[in-house]
């Protein structure tokens, strides 16, 4: 990064370099500075003394120069500051410069009607619903438009739930003084309120499929729009998947149904033409794209029977490789200019133990506002944690055939083709960890079942019951941000250091 100065400068400190040669300068009142990005369509204004530096920087510069030409008046922790706002902004020539023009180097594309777009499916995510009622419990039913909700209530429900209103029957949850309605279904025991003793939906019977709240026909597909082509992926939360997977024909062969799912409403997220990989460093759709499917290729070329830790081996090596990659070069120009940022990251155990507190909090309050189940839930994670070092130990646990390893392996394609990190607002390396993080948490709790039940065999179900929970879990907003937290910790422990984890170096890592 830091050029050797020609002869005869000043050669004292770091060489600067220049201010990227596209960005767009003018001058504000008070003797600030405005800069306009045409990369990034950014506009950054600048204080007087950033104004100056700025100015100087037309060019490269060292320390010296800069202090010379700035004169003696100007701290150096304010042109430090400066200095680092420019470089931390990508706004100086070099790495954070070339990652910033390759993440906006692919055309943003997509103008076509979502209704027109083809379908994009990977062929291990499928789902044929078994009707087990699992996924109408402990979970929010909506939003629900008024007009949906009125359609359901046209219908005299007095016979088989006497003395329900609407307003008992559905919950508004529009923000106090907020005029609109935002209505979701009540929940009675953790459960739709529609839901019948024998898990059957009443809307269904009574109503008609058509009449049923959109996310109930929906679920589990999640679709997300990739420039021109609509990821299918799935939600990884039905109780029954196993059965429901090995029941149902491929995704590919029902376009017509999903594409009358998007009709009918159905949310259709959207993957922006630039990410942010990690704070500050940005990637461009097409990285991830390409990234997304070596995962998945690692993820599905690893023999399922050779259990649930080499998967996330696969998964993590080339998360690992993609992390360093994008960041390496950045780290390193940081470092050569002095600018690398102390960053706290805990061994993992210190973090399972600080998600075990976190959890046992959450827990208690969850308690106080009478939410038992979403406690328990917090419980059982918390309770099963101490078993992570225990867990992949296969002379402790072991897994019988495929299935937990196939499992884990869908659950890590679901999240990238259902957008996981994006749906969920975190940074794109961030969500890589927590994708595997899941996949470890999916383990943890099935030792944590199959023990409870004195067996060491995990089974299927184990497994099932796990991943529900846990991708439950990982989508509650106060978990979340709890994980962004301890953002450096989490790529650390479930990309970097997973073999401590896992104890499988990975027998399938494809090479870089
Ligand atoms: S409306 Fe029916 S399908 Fe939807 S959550 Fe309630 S019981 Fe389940």
């Amino acid at each position: 990064m830091t050029k050797a100065t020609p002869p005869g400068r000043k050669t004292a400190g770091r060489a600067w370099p220049p201010l990227r040669a596209e960005l767009q300068l003018s001058g504000r009142p008070g003797g600030g500075l405005l800069i306009v990005d045409p990369v990034t369509g950014r506009k950054l204004g600048l204080d007087p003394l950033g104004a100056k530096v700025a100015s100087q920087l037309k060019q490269s510069r060292t320390d010296s120069e800069l202090g010379t030409t700035l004169g003696p008046g100007v701290p150096a922790a304010a042109l430090q500051e400066r200095l680092r706002f420019l470089n931390d902004q990508a706004l100086l020539e070099g790495p954070r410069a070339v990652r910033l023009r390759r993440a906006y180097a692919q055309p943003s594309g997509g103008s076509a009607d979502v209704l027109d777009l083809p379908f994009a499916t990977e062929d291990g995510l499928r789902h044929a619903c078994q009707a087990c009622g699992s996924c109408c419990s402990a979970t929010d039913v909506g939003p629900l438009p008024e007009p949906v909700v009125d359609a359901i209530m046209e219908s005299d429900w007095s016979d088989e739930l006497p003395g329900e209103t609407k307003e008992t029957l559905f919950r508004n949850v529009a923000p106090p003084g907020d005029s609109r309605s935002v209505w979701l279904t009540s929940m009675r025991n953790d459960q739709c309120v529609f839901l019948d003793e024998d898990r059957l939906c009443r809307v269904h019977r009574k109503l008609g499929v058509e009449k049923k709240p959109t996310p109930c026909k929906q679920f589990p597909y999640v679709f997300t729009r990739v420039g021109d082509r609509i990821d299918v992926g799935l939600q990884m939360e039905c109780r029954a998947f196993d059965r429901a997977k090995a029941a149902a024909a491929p995704t590919r062969e029902q376009g017509e149904s999903l594409r009358e799912l998007i009709r009918s409403g159905a949310p259709v997220h959207s993957v922006p033409a630039v990410l942010e990989f990690s704070p500050g460093i940005l990637v461009g759709r097409d990285e991830l794209d390409e990234v997304e499917q070596r995962l998945i290729a690692a993820v599905r070329g690893v023999a399922p029977s050779s259990g649930p830790g080499a998967i996330l081996a696969a998964f993590t090596t080339i998360a690992g490789e993609f992390g360093r990659r994008v960041r390496q070069p950045i780290e390193d120009g940081d470092r050569a200019l002095g600018l690398t940022s102390a960053r706290s990251v805990a061994t993992t155990g210190e973090f399972f133990e600080h998600l075990r507190a976190f959890l046992d909090e959450g827990a208690d309050v969850a308690e106080s506002r009478q939410l038992p189940h979403l406690a328990r839930r917090f419980r059982s994670l918390s309770e099963a944690l101490p078993l992570w070092e225990l867990a992949f130990d296969p002379r402790i646990f072991r897994t019988i055939g495929p299935e937990p390893g196939e499992l884990v392996a869908d659950v890590l394609v679901a999240g990238l083709v259902g957008k996981e990190a994006l749906r969920r607002g975190v940074s794109v390396e961030l969500g890589l960890a927590l994708l595997a993080l899941k996949g470890v948490l999916m383990v943890v709790l099935a030792a944590s079942r199959a023990r409870s039940a004195c067996r060491v065999h995990l089974v299927a179900q184990d497994l099932v019951d796990s991943m529900v929970l846990a991708s439950k879990l990982l989508r509650e907003r106060a978990m979340v941000d709890f994980l962004e937290d301890s953002a450096e910790t989490v790529i650390q422990s479930f990309i970097h250091r997973i073999p401590e984890i896992t104890r499988h170096a990975g027998p399938h890592a494809p090479s870089a």
